[in-house]
């Protein structure tokens, strides 16, 4: 049987920093949420592409890493205990005759949720795969993007593909495990950790992996069995190497998915809203962020903070259209000092 629905307010879907906000702007009006993204991790853009990059543009913080901007988010949001769903992808999303909204992940995770607001950013982040003939037929067996369990690859001929943190993290891991390592990067240089790359090479010297220069070209393939791989040189030189498993770090990259097949009024390949609310073309779904599409849009983390706030709005009139709303400020209103689990005003 499979397992209940989560039922809430609110499903946010994308933990990126603008998400992450909605959380924040959910909680002050006294609405639960949870809320789910198909990378390990919150964050989004700002720690999958450029952690430890400084931004300028957030306001009363003069310089602020990407990392830190979503560790203070994340600190901000504490008091509203929403939940996290991390690493599943939401694939189904469908409203109800009740006009709830039933949401399903890749996990098979279930939610009944009263309102979703759609914080998706440019994508749900999806590995850079290995364009070689025959690749596809071994994705998934012995042609991998991730590592789920790292003793599947234990005791194998493994070949590694990549440059980045990744590749190198998983090459010094798996040496002295794997029955043999080999890793291929199109470059010299590398953009990994300059001491995983300095300990890589050392291995390579003392004969533990095998290092090459240069990309995959084509697949050696047995009957069912990818058995190796064939690797073009920078020389042109060709070189075979045996491998049962390939891990093929690549990085990721974000691609509009599921999010297209909702039945949602798209523009411009985003969604298209209204700017009062933030509002899909279906009334209950809200869409905010870099996802979004209206006049004069600016895809900026401050723009996407502003319709977060918003869509808050938004939500709390579908969900309960009698109340009346008014605007309260966290400066001296009892009731959002105490949500926020801090002391009354003066
Ligand atoms: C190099 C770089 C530098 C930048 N610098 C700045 C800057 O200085 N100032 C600024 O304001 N902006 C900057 N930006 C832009 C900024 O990062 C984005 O505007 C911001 O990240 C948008 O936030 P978001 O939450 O809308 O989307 P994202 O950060 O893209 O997060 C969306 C999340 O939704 C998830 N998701 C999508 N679909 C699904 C699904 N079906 N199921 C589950 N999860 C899903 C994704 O995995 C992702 O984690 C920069 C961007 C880049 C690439």
């Amino acid at each position: 049987m499979s397992p209940a629905a989560i039922s809430t307010e609110c499903v946010i879907i994308g933990a990126g920093p603008v998400g992450l906000f909605a959380v924040f702007e959910l909680g002050l009006l006294g609405m639960k949420c949870e809320i789910l993204d198909s990378l390990a991790h919150p964050g989004g853009q700002c720690t999958e592409l450029y952690p430890d990059k400084p931004i300028y543009d957030i306001p009363a913080l003069p310089v602020c890493g990407a990392k830190e901007l979503v560790d203070r988010l994340l600190e901000q949001i504490k008091p509203f205990h929403a939940g996290f769903h991390l690493g599943q992808e939401v694939t189904g999303l469908a409203k109800l005759p009740s006009g709830r909204f039933e949401i399903e992940t890749s996990a098979g995770t279930r939610f009944d949720a009263g309102s979703v607001i759609i914080a998706a950013g440019l994508g749900s982040f999806q590995p850079r795969r290995l364009m070689v003939p025959d690749a596809e037929r071994f994705e998934g067996t012995q042609i991998h993007y991730r590592v789920r369990r790292a003793e599947d690859f234990h005791g194998k001929d493994l070949l590694i593909a990549g440059g980045g943190d990744s590749a190198l993290d998983w090459t010094l891991e798996f040496c002295g495990k794997a029955r043999s390592v080999a890793l291929v990067h199109r470059r010299a240089e590398f953009r990994a950790q300059p001491a995983s790359v300095v300990r890589m090479k050392e291995l390579a010297s003392a004969g533990k992996l095998r290092h090459l220069e240069g990309t995959i070209q084509s697949l050696s393939v047995d009957g069912d069995r990818m058995t190796g791989a064939s690797i073009l040189g920078r020389d042109k030189s060709t070189t075979d190497v045996r491998c049962d498993l390939l891990l093929a770090c690549f990085g990721l990259h974000p691609k509009l998915g599921p999010v297209a097949n909702w039945g949602l009024a798209l523009e411009k390949k985003a969604l298209r809203v209204d700017t009062e609310k933030f509002g899909t073309s279906i009334p209950g779904i809200f869409a905010i962020g870099d996802i979004n599409s209206y006049a004069g849009k600016k895809k900026l983390i401050l723009s996407g903070f502003h319709e977060a706030a918003l869509a808050a709005f938004g939500v709390q009139h579908y969900l309960y259209p009698e109340k009346r709303q008014f605007l309260q400020y966290t400066t001296t209103s009892p009731i959002m000092r105490e949500r926020l689990g801090v002391a009354p005003p003066d």
